[in-house]
């Protein structure tokens, strides 16, 4: 795929994040992997509104641009390390939608309330330790907490979704943003219920082997 093809798609994934209302103004990050040691990501500051292909830019891993004109995201970082650090992931979305955040601002993680959070994200959601945005520590304290999970909080800040692709990155998203608003819902009405490590595993692993079509 040329790195114009995969513009397309990030182009996409910025509208989808707008229509769905994940995030204001120009905030938020996108990007895809385009092979083992490059991806491409939304240019820093930018209207969503009139992004255009051109204005994407490919990055190495060590965050060197390779294609492109415009300056990239300020959380390139994020992005680049989490790649290097896990090579099943093909696209990262950054963004600050409310439920989420209001655990991240909480200082909370999300725990595994819900049977499809813990079958596709992970045994919950952690947050990372705190770090200035644009900064690699906040990268490294992200991928820390990520470890093998598809999403992860920064504290005062947002929400990491990972995916083996773009639309897999959406699904954890829209995932862990139902678990935050439907924990801060349950807690209206008494306690929330936390699934048990044990029964954690056992729903992970009957997922990886006997869910769905064959
Ligand atoms: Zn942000």
């Amino acid at each position: 795929m040329l790195y114009a093809e995969h513009a397309t798609k990030v182009l996409e994934a910025c509208r989808i994040m707008v229509e769905r209302g994940l995030t204001v103004g120009t905030w938020g990050n996108i990007s895809k992997r385009v092979n083992e040691n490059a991806f491409i990501i939304t240019p820093s500051g930018m209207d969503y509104a009139t992004l255009k292909e051109e204005d994407m830019v490919v990055m190495d891993l060590d965050g060197k641009v390779i294609w492109g004109n415009r300056k990239p995201s300020i959380e390139f970082n994020l992005h680049a390390k989490i790649y290097q650090a896990r090579s099943d992931v093909n696209a990262v979305i950054h963004t600050h939608p409310v439920f989420s955040t209001a655990f991240a601002i909480a200082k909370m993680d999300i725990p595994p309330v819900s049977e499809e959070l813990v079958q596709i994200v992970g045994e919950g959601v952690k947050c990372a330790k705190y770090a200035l945005p644009g900064t690699t520590e906040l990268a490294e304290n992200a991928v820390e907490a990520l470890e093998d999970r598809n999403a992860v909080l920064l504290i005062n800040h947002g929400t990491i979704y990972v995916g083996k692709s773009l639309e897999h990155a959406f699904k954890i998203g829209e995932v862990v943003e139902k678990a935050a608003q439907t924990i801060i819902y349950a807690k209206i009405l008494g306690i929330p219920n936390v699934i048990s490590h044990e029964d954690c595993l056992a729903m992970q692993e009957f997922v990886a082997t006997k869910y769905g079509q064959k």
